[in-house]
């Protein structure tokens, strides 16, 4: 013990405000109450001129911040689609924090990249992967995008001939992504960072289902049969968690010579449940994979993970080749991997999230929030003025609020759902968000927290009861 050590205080406390934090989130509204000009006021100070102890700084940081955190640690949390964070998993994190590793290279952090190449092995055998599949630990789902489709560009210009990396974009043939209309903003944002265009992406209508027809693919692909083509395949999409059918769909596109990139930024994790894997049948044929750890894993944000079934094209696409730097092709150095040069040490969260849960561990969190999501959505869309939109299959339903008035109309439920939405969240009991699905607003519940449980499905429910009865009065 080093009492005079710089570091102890400022840890001690910020230990103390997390335990306070974390272990009073049953009790706390999950809803911010802050305002943002409170916010503002409180954290926008002038700049100090002078220092100050770091465990004040610590201290101003939780009061200025309170009211400000929304309680997506906790178990009451179904908007969008966020994970919580495992034990293990936060506090490896704040470890990582601590070793301030840059995991650029084996030179600079060596036990970083050793574990980052265990995760990436651990990560494709639950998510049934080709074993010799190349990977990346990104910041999210977006990168791994952009990562996967980067090798994408590369092998689909590279069999025309043409050098991507070198030659750029002007001048080269044009590649297109064909996707059901499903697709999340993340591609589209890739589409733009690598050059491809939002325009080169057509979404195409899905089925009752919500998933990609083959005869609608086969159509899209012989309309331009010459046309280099990336076939964009959903792994859970972010309304109903649908599926499409890979087992079908990936051997079309390859008999057509596209490459099969398929986001499953959550939905990939099905696979580790003996439930849901049918879900995925035919998956590893794809040629990329990307999905999140910060979702359904349980990792503190800033997790990621893309996969690559062509190692040549991913290191073409990411490699950072400078004579300054040493090879050792002894080792896997991330940044031939990843598309950022220094980085955090991102694979120490993610392994600890893996050990602590052990394989049957991460089986039983996606089948535990598959159940707390399927008696959520089936209880609320239980109560009179409720309709059921979309049962969930994992861990992604969808429920609507008729207006009860008696010439309601679709624009008064659209406004009705969104206003029962918003009066769950200010009673503090849960959180949900809004989405429109197929024209109609509609309460969207996504469960990904390890906490779920039974008393927070049931918190919840009554929430939106006690709503419904208060506009039936
Ligand atoms: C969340 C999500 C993404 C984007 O992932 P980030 O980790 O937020 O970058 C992409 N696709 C789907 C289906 C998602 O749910």
């Amino acid at each position: 013990m080093n009492d005079t050590s710089p570091f102890r205080l400022a840890l001690e406390h910020a230990l103390s405000h997390s335990l306070a934090y974390l272990e009073n989130l049953e009790h706390s509204p999950v809803a911010a109450g802050a305002s943002l000009q409170t916010l503002r006021e409180r954290l926008a100070k002038p700049l100090n001129s002078a220092g100050m102890p770091a465990e004040q700084v610590i201290d101003e940081l939780v009061a200025d911040t309170a009211g400000g955190i929304i309680g997506s640690a906790g178990g009451r949390f179904f908007g969008w689609v966020i994970g919580g964070s495992l034990p293990a998993a936060l506090a490896a994190d704040w470890l990582t924090s601590a070793w301030d590793q840059n995991a650029a290279s084996y030179s600079c952090g060596p036990a970083e990249a050793v574990i980052e190449e265990v995760c990436g092995d651990w990560l494709k055998d639950l998510l049934g992967l080709p074993r010799d599949a190349s990977f990346a630990l990104t910041s999210g789902c977006q990168m791994a995008h952009v990562t996967a489709l980067a090798a994408a560009r590369n092998a689909l210009l590279a069999s025309r001939g043409w050098q991507v990396e070198r030659d750029g974009l002007f001048g080269a043939p044009k590649i297109r992504i064909l996707s059901s209309d499903q697709f999340h903003g993340s591609i589209t944002r890739a589409t733009r960072l690598l050059g491809l265009g939002t325009s080169a992406v057509t979404g195409l209508p899905v089925n009752q289902a919500g998933q990609l027809d083959a005869a609608t693919l086969e159509q899209a692909l012989q309309e331009a049969p010459d046309t280099l083509t990336i076939v964009l395949l959903q792994a859970g999409d972010l309304n109903i968690g649908a599926y499409d059918c890979f087992a079908e769909l990936i051997p079309l596109a390859h008999r057509y010579g596209a490459w099969v990139h398929v986001d499953g930024a959550f939905g990939l994790w099905a696979n580790v449940s003996a439930r849901h894997r049918h879900l995925l049948a035919g998956v590893e044929h794809a040629d990329s994979w990307a999905t999140d750890g910060h979702k359904w894993l349980n990792v503190p944000y800033d997790s990621g993970f893309a996969f690559v079934a062509h190692p040549q094209a991913h290191r073409n696409a990411m490699s950072y080749e400078a004579s300054y730097i040493s090879h050792n092709d002894q080792v896997r150095e991330q940044k031939d991997w990843n598309p950022d040069w220094s980085r955090r040490g991102r694979g120490v969260a993610a392994y600890a999230a893996l050990r602590q849960l052990g394989r049957h561990g991460v089986a039983a969190l996606i089948d535990a929030c598959c159940d707390a999501a399927h008696s959520l959505v089936t209880g609320i869309a239980a109560l009179p003025g409720a309709e059921l939109m979309w049962e969930p299959r994992i861990n992604q339903g969808l429920v609507r609020f008729l207006d009860q008035r008696p010439a309601a109309t679709e624009s008064d439920h659209d406004q009705w759902t969104d206003a029962v939405t918003s009066a769950v969240l200010a009673s503090g009991e849960a959180l949900f968000s809004n989405t429109t699905w197929r024209g109609k607003r509609c309460m969207r519940v996504s469960v990904c927290n390890w906490q779920t449980n039974a008393q927070d499905v049931a918190r919840a429910v009554a929430a939106v009861a006690r709503v419904l009865q208060e506009q039936n009065r």
